[in-house]
């Protein structure tokens, strides 16, 4: 059956799919508020509930993880959260796709000086490559001062890049040992 633009907008404002079952059901003017109560209540039945923080930006929304054993299996909003109140913005909502998602990459991948495919490496190997070239490259651009000799001690040739979802606790160490290391470009994506 065709659903009319204002079904349509009915049917996907609760969550369903037009081309469901369930989402022709609602379209039709059927209450689905038990069945969608139920499913609510099956996914978290019997999990723990941890507080936690979004680790997107500084705002800091307050969160439930909600996890059954080792498995994460909902986050949302913490209502008690006196700034969020239960409610997080699109990208926050969706931080359950952090760790619940197939197109994330879980091995560490390389790709030699001109070749067209990546290569699956081991961490140890990266993180040795990694020290290598960091160190390589400091020792033949460090400058201790600058032509009309002031004191620099500096590497420009180094950049760092941090994430959002980095934590306080790393930021902190990183930034002392880049600082340490003369590395001069650290940029960081935090939105705040
Ligand atoms: S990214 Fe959104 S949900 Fe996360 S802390 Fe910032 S405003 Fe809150």
């Amino acid at each position: 059956m065709p659903l009319s633009r204002r079904e349509f907008l009915r049917v996907t404002a609760a969550g369903l799919g037009p081309g469901t079952a369930l989402g022709s059901l609602a379209g039709l003017g059927a209450s689905l508020t038990p069945a969608t109560a139920r499913a609510q209540q099956l996914r978290i039945k019997d999990a723990k509930a941890t507080p936690s923080v979004c680790p997107y930006c500084a705002v800091g929304c307050a969160t439930i993880v909600h996890t059954v054993g080792n498995e994460i299996v909902n986050i949302e909003g913490d209502l008690r959260s006196p700034h969020n109140q239960g409610t997080l913005c699109p990208k926050g909502a969706a931080i359950y796709q952090l760790h619940k998602n197939p197109n994330r990459a879980t091995k560490v991948l390389h790709r030699k000086p001109g070749a067209t495919k990546w290569d699956e490496v081991e961490l140890d190997w990266a993180m040795d490559r990694v020290a290598e070239l960091v160190k390589k490259t400091r020792d033949e651009t460090f400058v201790e001062r600058l032509e009309n000799g002031r004191l620099a001690n500096q590497t420009t040739a180094i950049l760092a890049v941090g994430g959002a979802t980095l934590d306080n606790e790393w930021n902190h160490l990183q930034q002392k040992l880049l600082r340490g290391l003369g590395i001069v470009g650290i940029e960081n994506q935090a939105r705040i």
